[in-house]
């Protein structure tokens, strides 16, 4: 049997941080766990797909509540009034929006994250970049459970290949306990044990939340930090906080997930190169979980990139309300599958594309937020 993690932990500043976790009694964890499955089951019922039903909940509390969030894989609202199924394809997948990366985005805070189903690669990062305190999963529903001639959910080998030489790998590395959970015999087991989030390897490049100063000097030379120097992919972007109505800019860049370092980053790189899959954080994901954790959302028409993501990401994105990118000019996307979602997204009405002068990108997400003058000139 498990126990949930230490009491208390302690930062640096000597702040106590609690999670959820350390607050809960073994029953009470118990029943979390079951009610994230079995909320998690019941959702899945509504997925916008033919052979995956995946229900995702995350769970918050704080003082007076306590707070579940359960969503399905859905299809992208302007693609399922277009007459989107899940047999289409929008670049290198289905039109589907994953149920867990949906529960993690519009969650805030602390969370634990329950599925019917182990988590694809996608979605196991999302949770990774968001911080999540574990995962629960169905133990109707792992490997050896259910093999490749089920009808909902089924394992083939190259989603078990990619569960056992990616997701477990990265959720190990990066300290995120896995707990499987059988909810008739309330049973919870451990498959990965792990550390509090504050405890944990941290990614080679976190998410920063830029001081004035900082984004005064991307604004002054931009061109530093978004131009394709070394294939690093970038973003900046404007999020607000749901409470306050704050604004802040966060900037990411390409990272290797937290636990890798070069050589095993780079090993893993190479490894799922074929596998129309970045192994590295995607940067615009990543500053969408960092904002949610921190209890904000994204803004509409605040993004500047110096890349074009994946056709998977790119459907994320749309559904988190980014109904306009700006990218940074002379960028050629890379692959067909991404040029097929821009496409389509964009015939649809559910991204507008804009290619822009690195300056003028940056005016775009700074307008209506103002800042000193600077001698930069176009
Ligand atoms: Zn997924």
């Amino acid at each position: 049997m498990l126990l949930p993690f230490p009491s208390t932990t302690t930062e640096p500043s000597g702040l106590t941080t609690q999670t959820i976790l350390s607050q809960l009694s073994r029953d009470e964890f118990i029943d979390i766990a079951c009610k994230l499955i079995l909320r998690s089951r019941k959702k899945s019922a509504n997925s916008h797909h033919h052979k995956y039903l995946v229900g995702a909940t995350t769970y918050t509390q704080n003082e007076e509540h306590k707070t579940y969030l359960s969503l399905a894989n859905k299809i992208l609202k302007n693609l399922r009034r277009a007459g989107y199924t899940s047999h289409d394809t929008v670049g290198d997948g289905n039109p589907t929006v994953h149920g867990e990366f949906r529960a993690l985005y519009r969650m805030p805070g602390n969370v634990l994250l329950g599925c019917n189903t182990p988590l694809c690669g996608n979605c196991m990062k999302s949770a990774i970049m968001r911080g999540v305190e574990a995962i629960f999963l169905d133990a109707d529903s792992m490997p050896g459970a259910k093999d490749e001639n089920d009808e909902v959910n089924p394992w083939t080998q190259e989603r078990a290949d990619l569960w056992n030489d990616l997701c477990l790998p990265l959720a190990r590395a990066a300290q995120i306990p896995i707990y499987v959970v059988d909810p008739e015999k309330k049973k919870v087991s451990i498959l990965v044990t792990g550390l509090p989030p504050d405890q944990r390897p941290k990614p080679q490049h976190p998410v920063e939340i830029l001081t004035p100063a900082e984004l005064q000097a991307y604004q002054q030379d931009p061109k530093h930090f978004l131009d394709k120097e070394n294939n690093v992919r970038r973003v900046i972007a404007r999020a607000r906080s749901v409470e306050t109505g704050e604004y802040f800019y966060l900037h990411a860049q390409d990272s290797y997930p937290p636990g890798f370092d070069e050589i095993e980053g780079t090993r893993m790189t190479e490894k799922f190169k074929d596998a129309h899959y970045h192994f590295t954080l995607d940067p615009v994901i990543h500053i969408a979980m960092v904002a949610a954790q921190h209890g904000m959302k994204l803004e509409n028409g605040k993004i500047l990139a110096n890349f074009i993501p994946s056709s998977g990401r790119q459907l994320d994105l749309a559904y988190v309300g980014i109904e306009e990118l700006y990218y940074t000019e002379n960028h050629v996307p890379e692959s067909q599958d991404v040029r097929h979602a821009m496409q389509t997204l964009s015939k649809h009405n559910a991204i507008h594309y804009e290619s822009l002068p690195l300056y003028q990108g940056f005016q775009k997400i700074l307008n209506g937020h103002t800042l000193p003058e600077n001698e930069h000139t176009p």
